[in-house]
C-alpha cells in the first residue's frame, strides 16, 4: 500500500473508494465482454464499422479495467478475484445480445455507457478534493466513457439515416 500516497486522502473514507472502484472494476470487465461478443455476432448493414467501434471499445474496457485494479491496490484493497464476484458487485449488469441486428447492439452499448458515465461522475464527486489520484483517474475514464456513448449515438444515427435512404429510393 502507498503509504505516504495514502496519507494525502482526506475526508473520504478509503474504503468506500475501494469499494466504488470495485464495483466499476466489474462493470468494466462485463462491459468488455460485452463489446468482445457484440463484435463477433453483429449482424446486418454498415456491420463492419460498428465491428470496428465495438472492438475499440473492448479495448478501452479493458484498459480501464487496469487502470482501476492498479488503484484499488495503491489503496491497499483487491481487486475482485472471482469472476462470479462481477455479477454480484456491477452496478451496469449485463446486457447479452438477443437480437444481433446491428442498430439494436448498439442501443444496448450505447445504455451501457450512459451507466458507466453515471457512474464515473459519481465517483468523480465523491472523490473531487479529497483523493486527487483517484478523482484524476476517474477523470480519464469518464471521458473515455463519454466518447463512448457519442461515437455510438453517431454511428447509430448514420445507419439509420443510410437505411431510410436506401427505403427512400427503393419507394
Ligand atoms: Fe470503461
Ligand atoms: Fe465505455
Ligand atoms: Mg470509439
Amino acid at each position: 500500500m502507498a503509504t505516504r500516497g495514502n496519507s494525502i486522502i482526506k475526508g473520504v473514507e478509503i474504503e468506500e473508494v475501494i469499494n466504488l472502484l470495485n464495483r466499476a472494476y466489474a462493470d468494466e470487465w462485463l462491459a468488455y465482454y460485452q463489446y468482445y461478443i457484440e463484435s463477433k455476432v453483429v449482424k446486418g448493414i454498415m456491420k463492419d464499422a460498428a465491428i470496428a467501434e465495438l472492438d475499440q471499445h473492448a479495448a478501452d474496457e479493458l484498459r480501464h479495467a487496469g487502470m482501476v485494479a492498479d488503484r484499488i491496490i495503491q489503496l491497499g484493497g483487491t481487486p475482485i478475484l472471482h469472476p462470479k464476484e462481477w455479477f454480484e458487485k456491477t452496478n451496469c449488469g449485463y446486457d447479452a445480445p438477443t437480437e444481433f441486428d446491428v442498430l439494436k447492439i448498439l442501443e444496448d452499448a450505447i445504455k451501457g455507457e450512459q451507466c458507466a458515465i453515471g457512474v464515473y461522475s459519481q465517483i468523480a464527486e465523491l472523490t473531487q478534493g479529497k483523493d486527487i489520484v483517484t478523482y484524476d483517474i476517474v477523470s480519464q475514464i469518464l471521458a473515455d466513457e463519454v466518447e463512448h456513448e457519442e461515437d455510438l449515438v453517431a454511428l447509430h444515427e448514420d445507419i439509420t439515416e443510410f437505411v431510410d435512404q436506401i427505403r427512400g429510393s427503393l419507394s
